[in-house]
């Protein structure tokens, strides 16, 4: 069986900067499954479909071919073809994959490609459900997660460096609506698997989450 690393937590925890460092460290393949959600949201949107219109949803997303391919050590996603990497990080896509990802025909076929990942190759995955519905038997599962204060901060100052005008509060209030429609959809809704270690980074640096986490794959590989 593979070596795998899942780790869930809410919009802004760091999963991500952490996940990549940690891949580098440990010769791992980093899978990022939030991106296959955004690039379904790109479908959709280019379809002109409502991000509530489930019956649309379920039926077009069939139509989304989504793959991942692996080009310089990073992971890059083809939709029907294309590179959606330089598009994946706006707004809107993220809100029409927090939208769509409510749905079960979605997440029933971004799931199998996940699974049908890491049982390939070595991995560890980022998202919402991995350690309780994608990788159920990871060798190690993680819950990452920080204080709504400290994640839009975070989310605040990447933004500024990048030369953006945003308000403090609107982000914090943005993170908060994430999470809860996150943690309280019916299907595979976030929340820590109970084999999961609680990593809370509110007071932690990058470096330290990433020694703590590969502390715990001691043994486990
Ligand atoms: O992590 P990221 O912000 O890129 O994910 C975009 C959206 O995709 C999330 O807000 C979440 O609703 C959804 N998602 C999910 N399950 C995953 C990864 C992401 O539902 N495993």
């Amino acid at each position: 069986m593979s070596f795998s690393i899942a780790i869930d937590g809410p919009a802004g925890a760091g999963k991500s900067t952490i996940a990549k460092r940690i891949a580098k460290k440990m010769n791992l393949i980093y899978v990022d499954t939030g991106a296959m959600y955004r690039a379904m949201g790109i479908h959709l949107i280019r379809c002109g479909i409502g991000p509530q219109d489930e019956a649309a949803i379920s039926r077009e997303c069939a139509n989304a071919d989504i793959t991942i391919k692996y080009e310089n050590g990073e992971q890059v996603v083809y939709l029907n073809g294309e590179n959606v990497n330089p598009i994946l990080r706006t707004e809107e896509v993220g809100s029409m994959a927090s939208a769509c990802s409510v749905f079960k025909d979605v997440r029933a076929k971004l799931v199998q490609l996940q699974q049908k990942l890491a049982s390939e190759v070595d991995v560890i995955m980022d998202g919402r459900d991995i350690g309780t519905v994608v990788l159920p038997n990871a060798s190690l599962k993680v819950y990452l997660t920080a204080s709504v204060d400290v994640r839009a901060k975070r989310r605040y100052d990447e933004l500024i460096a990048k030369g953006e005008e945003w308000d403090l509060d609107k982000i914090k209030a943005e993170i908060a609506e994430r999470d809860h429609r996150d943690m309280t959809r019916e299907n595979s809704p976030l929340r820590q698997a109970e084999d999961a270690i609680l990593v809370d980074s509110s007071d932690m640096t990058i470096d330290e989450v990433v020694d703590a986490i590969i502390k715990l794959c001691e043994g486990k590989r």
